[in-house]
């Protein structure tokens, strides 16, 4: 699979990465990583069970992600 944003600028670049939202390919320039918590906090005393996973996004939906 090719980088969508890099087919759309003209370009071919091979995609690292799927966008999670959109599922367009994304190569390494233009995938946009982040954590998220998928738990909220762990109770007192507990082990602690929320872990960070990581989410991959193309620059498109990262951006309307972002706007108000
Ligand atoms: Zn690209
Ligand atoms: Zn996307």
């Amino acid at each position: 699979m090719d980088c969508h944003e890099c087919v759309q600028q003209g370009r071919t670049a091979t995609a690292v990465a799927v966008c999670s939202v959109c599922g367009a390919g994304v190569c390494t320039d233009h995938v946009r990583s982040e954590s998220e918590m998928l738990r909220g906090p762990a109770h007192p005393g507990k082990v602690i069970h929320d872990r960070a996973a990581r989410r991959l996004t193309c620059p498109v939906c990262r951006a309307a992600e972002e706007s108000p």
